[in-house]
């Protein structure tokens, strides 16, 4: 049984994924998203497609979105997922005084340059042509959800409108809705007939458990919406690199499916063709087999409560340092990211002379942060705030 894990293309040709590989994969993939024993399951009213991991899920909708509903908009919360692949931030302090003196002209000083970042959520659905707005999600005074505000977007936008959800363990603020405010959230969906996509990509990193944190999407499945999920298994499964992920579709009714998941198809191939092989036979091993699922789902949760864990020490280890600032918010937070509140300053001082990392926008990933280094991140951030 082992030796199919580790290669699992033993008597499989590598030329391609066959179709019964692929459809196993999406069948157990919507399993973790809709609820194994849930009735749209089973009553086959859900369209999946292998997708290019989480990303390429996004994309792939996001080309459906203007195929099918060319005049509409996608709402994105502020701030959302944002990638910072090449961000170039270049100290020119030293040779753009000289500029300066040289150009006679009325400047002290400039810090740094963005040379370039790119905001992936944004990015993607602008690609695909499709245009994009924010609704109201963060508070940085609270550092948590601005719940009146995001209801109030929810409210005012078109009926019928397109928005994207992250539906556990946000990022980057790791602030999540409470249950009750989904059903509210889900309640409003209702009225104004908006479309609800989930983007998956951290199931079993807000609570360590599948089901819980994907809580959101049943909420809104009781409410009998149709959804769409991106769900990618780059980070839950360790396998970024293999670029795993499925694109799913809650259909009105099993007749659409064949239509929904042959549009999705037809787009597919003209972007890139098949997706990849090998990530996918490996998932698709591991979620068909009840023990490696066990142990999969068992892994998960040390995970998440490993990163819980660092979360309570660093909260503690700040608080002992006597900082001044309130740090109940790592705590409060869940899943990967830890929306510090420190200031692109801080965060350009933790680089210069800690050599501590994080996206300017203060997201540090706690998945970074151990019992070796928790202590030395806490008093940098102690010198960086006080
Ligand atoms: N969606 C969110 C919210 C993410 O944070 C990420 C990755 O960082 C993705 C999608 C993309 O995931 P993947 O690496 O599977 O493409």
């Amino acid at each position: 049984m082992y030796s199919s894990l580790i290669d699992p293309l033993r008597g499989i040709g590598r030329e391609s994924v066959s179709a019964a590989v692929s459809s196993k994969f999406v069948e157990e993939s919507v399993k973790l998203v809709y609820g194994s024993d849930s009735v749209v399951v089973k009553d086959g009213r859900v369209a999946g497609v292998q997708a290019l991991s989480g990303t390429g899920a996004c994309r792939l909708f996001a080309e459906f979105q203007r195929h099918f509903h060319p005049d509409s908009c996608i709402y994105l919360p502020d701030p959302t997922w944002s990638k910072y692949d090449l961000l170039l931030i270049i100290s020119l302090q030293f040779l753009l005084k000289f500029i300066v003196q040289c150009l006679n002209l009325f400047f002290n000083y400039i810090d740094e340059i963005q040379l370039y970042s790119s905001r992936s959520h944004h990015n993607i659905w602008k690609d695909a042509q499709v245009p994009d707005r924010t609704f109201h999600y963060y508070d940085p005074d609270s550092k948590g959800l601005n719940f009146s505000a995001l209801i109030d977007d929810v409210k005012n936008a078109p009926d019928g409108s397109f928005f994207l959800l992250h539906p556990c363990a946000h990022n980057p603020t790791g602030v999540d809705p409470t249950e009750e405010q989904w059903r509210e959230i889900s309640y409003q969906f209702k009225v104004k007939n908006h479309f609800p996509f989930f983007d998956m990509a951290y199931q079993g990193f807000a609570s360590g458990d599948l089901d819980k944190d994907a809580r959101a999407i049943r909420i809104f499945l009781k409410d009998d919406h149709l959804v769409g999920c991106a769900q990618s298994f780059a980070k839950n499964m360790g396998l970024y690199g293999h670029r795993v992920g499925c694109l799913s579709i809650l259909c009105a009714d099993s007749n659409q499916v064949g239509s929904i998941r042959s549009q999705l198809q037809r787009i597919a191939r003209a972007m890139y063709s098949s997706p990849p092989v090998h990530g996918v036979l490996l998932v698709s091993t591991i979620l068909s087999d009840p023990y490696l699922k066990s142990l999969w789902i068992e892994e998960v949760k040390t995970m998440a409560n490993r990163i819980r864990g660092m979360r309570t020490t660093l909260q503690d280890s700040l608080e002992r340092l006597d900082s001044p600032l309130n740090w109940e918010h790592i705590t409060n937070q869940v899943g990967m990211f830890c929306f510090s509140g420190l200031t692109p300053d801080q965060v350009d001082r933790l680089a210069r002379e800690f050599h501590i990392y994080m996206t300017h926008d203060g997201r540090i990933s706690m998945a970074g942060v151990t019992t070796g280094n928790v202590s030395y991140l806490a008093n940098a951030i102690h010198e960086t705030t006080r």
